[in-house]
């Protein structure tokens, strides 16, 4: 999910809302340079031509992504499917959950003929591409047949990757993995279609908050207007992804929020707000777990609180922690510590404890990072 790298700690105001600098200060190089879009990267043309060469030698690929996929990581998955399947690859993309669910929201997404089950996955593949995928535990299923396959391409922008597979592709100031699928496309010769960007641009504005968080940079709007430029309905893509849920949704929506609490005295005075989600409010209201995964985005406009935690319970009792800050505080080194990660200001964790101990792990774990 997002990328919300900070660019600096500008000073706070009352109501906790950074004050927006001025004019001068914010003057940056590229601004300076006038036209030029800055598209710097830490990623050199070796990785690139490394990667392309073992993506050149192979007959068929496998690219996947992680575990209840957003429009980022299914979104980069399935444009390199098409892209690749244009330049005559054999080409499956995966996920490694059973059953294998698209969410309803991301049910346009073109090119999910693509899509296999896990179990259709050769068990040692010739090239395997991740997308999105922080850690290995994040493929699920398809882990051991990653972890078996001949190449493993990790394509990502989690700064908290620790570099599985063969060859690596990481690039934390990427806003979003799309923005690098962009670059491998580039590269690899294929120009944009409208089906293509179309999963480009999911992937770029889930991953941007659209185009709000920020990691957005010039180069961010400039890869929106090519894609633009082919004739995407950026209005109806918006449209599902932020503005449509189900009646039951507000339901559940209601009870988090009137559950929700506020520690102010958390991440060391900071502010932490947060809330739960029983699964049995979702089965009440025949609501799915991927429909409640915006709910975060309600609860941390609260100016009080700088952390945001929703803990959301899985029918096995689990709970799935979902994480935000506002850019004061390292939210993936509290996951981290519960045996998550993710980015500094957008992370998750599962934990097996229950409600009450899980919410004093995470606020310890905010103390000590
Ligand atoms: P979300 O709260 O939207 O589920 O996840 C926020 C970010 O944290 C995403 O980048 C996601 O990949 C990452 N994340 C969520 N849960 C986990 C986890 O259990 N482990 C790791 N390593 N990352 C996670
Ligand atoms: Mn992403």
């Amino acid at each position: 999910m997002p990328g919300q790298q900070a660019a600096g700690t500008p000073a706070m105001t009352v109501a906790g809302v950074p004050a927006l600098p001025s004019p001068r200060a914010e003057q940056s190089a590229h601004v300076a340079a006038g036209h030029a879009v800055d598209h710097s990267t830490s990623l050199t043309d070796r990785d690139w031509d490394r990667a392309l060469a073992a993506i050149d030698h192979a007959a068929s690929v496998d690219l996947v992504c992680h575990v209840m996929p957003d429009g980022d990581a299914l979104g980069s998955a399935l444009a390199a499917g098409l892209a690749l399947r244009s330049l005559g690859v054999e080409v499956r993309v995966s996920f490694g959950d059973d059953p294998q669910i698209v969410p309803g929201s991301l049910e346009f997404l073109p090119g999910q003929d693509l899509l296999v089950p896990a179990a259709a996955v050769p068990d040692q593949p010739e090239l395997m591409i991740t997308f999105d995928v922080a850690d290995a535990q994040r493929l699920g299923l398809l882990r051991p047949k990653a972890e078996a396959a001949t190449e493993l391409v990790v394509i990502d922008h989690h700064a908290s990757n620790g570099g599985f597979g063969t060859h690596q592709l990481i690039d934390p100031k990427a806003p979003a993995t799309a923005v690098l699928v962009d670059e491998l496309l580039r590269r690899l010769g294929v120009p944009l279609d409208r089906d293509i960007a179309t999963c480009l641009y999911t992937g770029v504005a889930t991953d941007t908050g659209s185009f709000r968080y920020a990691a957005t940079t010039p180069a961010t709007h400039e890869l929106a207007s090519r894609l633009l430029a082919t004739g995407l309905r950026h209005d109806l893509i918006s449209r599902r992804l932020w503005d449509t849920q189900s009646f039951g949704y507000l339901k559940v929506l209601a009870a988090a929020l009137s559950r929700a609490e506020l520690d102010p005295a958390a991440a060391e005075g900071r502010g932490l707000v947060w809330t739960w989600v029983p699964n049995a409010d979702l089965l009440a209201h025949e609501v799915l777990p991927e429909e409640i995964e915006g709910l975060i985005d309600v609860v941390r406009k609260a100016s009080e609180a700088e952390v945001t935690l929703v803990l959301k319970e899985d029918p096995d009792g689990s709970l799935r922690g979902s994480s935000r800050a506002k850019g004061a505080v390292d939210v993936a080194a509290a996951c981290a510590a519960l045996g998550g990660g993710g980015h500094a200001y957008a992370a998750g964790f599962t934990s097996y404890d229950g409600v009450t101990a899980t919410v004093a792990r995470f606020r310890a774990a905010l103390e000590s990072s």
